[in-house]
């Protein structure tokens, strides 16, 4: 990286001698392990040169848009590009004035057939710059920013963070744990710190012990967080630096660490057969996503509640404002877990604008349906047993192992932790489509659970209580707008602006003949009753257009969950097991 600011690396990759191999194929990968899209990543590879080990340029062939064939005669080689580094994702890399980082697969050439073989990086930092290195990977004894990789697998699953960050460390057990921090950032370090400390105390006491002997967490602070990508022994998370101004900003960086944590077993060791073995060429389908993703969100609210990182009050508090958001989306039972899983490639990560009215994220169903599947298990064992020690045995049995597993694994495993099969769950909710009833179970579970619609004030304080705006609330359209802009973004199925025509991209400009603005339209909406029709004025590719559409009754409800005081003793019992209060 001898210029930072042009924001490109310059790789010098040397291959050995393969004898008995006139040509070898590179290959440069198309997707990064963890985020299931093809990237097409060798989009930024530019100046390739290829030559024997004198500098002599050897023969080559592109047989497609990532591999090329060289005439090596079997003898060592020289491969030499650059890599244009300048999207700031945890999946890719990007390299300016201020830091370098990279995800392998976005950097490295392959040999087709040589995954096996040792790697050796070394970083060469821009001179002068006081830069260092933080990476999962090993130091090589005496060879300044040198790093061994056991194959290509181990060199991808390490990413590198070169800069001036700041860094920390600390130690539980016998195990080491670095922190390597970029960016500005408004937290009290010292306190990220020990969110980590918790939480990886607690997800190693879940599993008896780490995997590994070392863990890297390398955190980048920008102007908006997007989220991590989970490794072997290191994490990237892009976190939204400035955003440590309330005690949710380290909830949110509390979730994200507790999740990515979580994956250095479950998906990075706990696997398929699709991912135990990648193709970097390729799709790798997996139908377990929603075990990988959508159980690894939801074990991290148990793994902050018994980090003591969040209280109870806090998931009921979560409980109370994601359930309505999932349970009023339109396609969250259009398609089976283990299908969204299998079409994440083309659908989850290449959304188009009917996503959200025929489809759900595996992320979010998969959150819902681990909840439901733990408290059933508690159910089933008066408490004690559930998802945590699910995990333990799967980590046991085949993770640690080396053992793929299979939905069947995960089914067997659940009857012998829950002391009974859950076949009916998992053909409804993972291989089905039925309504996920959280509310019910939570009831069972010692919760008290209530809804009420957004414009029914009974039951609050008096002093909350603003009739005249509630009852405004009450008419509705069905259109979801942009928050900043008078764009459509959605519209409810059968909802009135559904039959009225009104569709993705239309831009409201008047409610009646009075012109809206983000901030008016719902008060004009407002003015009326459900019942009432009213003329929405919209331009949709700029011809003027309208609709007239009869306002119905908002369907909004506003949750409440709580412990219920009046539990029996089953139900309190699998409320304490449920939520790990029981363990403290
Ligand atoms: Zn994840």
């Amino acid at each position: 990286m001898p210029q930072p600011a042009t924001h490109e690396f310059e790789v010098e990759m040397r291959v050995p001698a393969l004898p008995g191999h006139e040509t070898a194929e590179l290959v440069f990968p198309t997707w990064a392990p963890g985020s299931y899209l093809v990237r097409d990543f060798v989009r930024h590879v530019i100046g390739l040169t290829v030559s024997d080990a004198r500098g002599r340029t050897l023969a080559r062939e592109r047989l497609d848009k990532q591999r090329w064939r060289i005439q090596t005669a079997g003898r060592p080689f020289v491969v030499r590009y650059r890599v244009f580094a300048f999207e700031a994702s945890v999946r890719t890399s990007f390299l300016d004035d201020s830091h370098g980082y990279w995800n392998g697969t976005s950097v490295f050439f392959h040999v087709a057939g040589e995954l096996a073989r040792p790697c050796r990086v070394t970083v060469v930092p821009p001179s002068r710059a006081g830069w260092h290195v933080a990476t999962a990977l090993a130091p090589v004894a005496r060879a300044r920013n040198s790093y061994a990789a056991a194959d290509f697998d181990e060199l991808v699953d390490a990413p590198f963070e070169i800069g001036r960050h700041e860094t920390r460390a600390f130690k539980v057990g016998r195990t080491k744990f670095e922190l390597a921090l970029y960016g500005r950032c408004n937290a009290d370090t010292g306190r990220l710190v020990d969110i980590l400390r918790r939480i990886v105390t607690a997800t190693g006491r879940m599993f008896g012990g780490f995997p590994f002997d070392r863990y890297l967490f390398i955190v980048h602070a920008l102007p908006i967080g997007s989220g991590g990508l989970e490794h072997r022994a290191s994490v990237t998370m892009d976190i939204a630096g400035l955003s440590f101004e309330d005690d949710a900003g380290y909830r949110r960086f509390a979730d994200l660490a507790a999740h990515e944590f979580f994956h250095a077993w479950n998906v990075k060791r706990i696997q398929d057969a699709a991912l135990a073995r990648v193709d970097y060429t390729r799709e790798n389908y997996t139908r377990l996503l929603w075990l990988f993703e959508g159980f690894t969100d939801y074990l991290a609210h148990i793994i902050m509640l018994r980090a003591g990182v969040t209280r109870e009050r806090d998931l009921y508090r979560m409980l109370a404002e994601d359930w309505p958001k999932y349970a009023t989306r339109p396609g969250r039972n259009e398609t089976p877990l283990d299908e969204l899983s299998y079409e994440a490639w083309i659908k989850q990560y290449k959304p188009s604008e009917n996503f959200i009215n025929r489809s759900v994220s595996y992320y979010e169903r998969g959150f819902w349906a681990g909840m439901a599947l733990d408290i059933q298990m508690r159910l089933a064992t008066a408490g004690r047993r559930g998802l945590p020690e699910m995990f333990r045995r799967l980590w046991e049995r085949f993770g640690r192992r080396g053992r793929p597993v299979d939905e069947a694994d995960v089914r067997d495993a659940a009857a012998a932790i829950g002391g009974r099969r859950f076949d009916r769950f998992f053909d409804r909710a993972i291989r089905g489509t039925d309504e996920l009833d959280l509310p019910a179970l939570w009831r069972r579970a010692g919760l008290e659970v209530k809804a009420r619609p957004e414009w029914d004030q009974r039951g609050k304080p008096p002093a909350e209580r603003d009739d005249v705006r509630a009852r405004r609330a009450r008419a509705w359209t069905g259109i979801d707008l942009h928050p900043e802009r008078m764009l459509v973004r959605n519209v409810v199925p059968d909802s009135p602006a559904w039959r009225a025509g009104i569709t993705f991209g239309d831009d409201i400009v008047a409610v009646d003949g009075a012109r809206v603005n983000p901030a008016t339209f719902a008060r004009r909406v407002g003015d009326n009753k459900p019942g009432t029709r009213v003329a929405i004025a919209y331009f949709r590719r700029d011809l003027l257009r309208e609709a007239t559409l009869t306002l119905a009754e908002s369907p909004a409800r506003t949750w409440t969950v709580t412990a219920d005081a009046h539990a029996k003793a089953g139900a309190a019992a699998v409320r304490a097991g449920w939520l790990g209060m029981a363990r403290r």
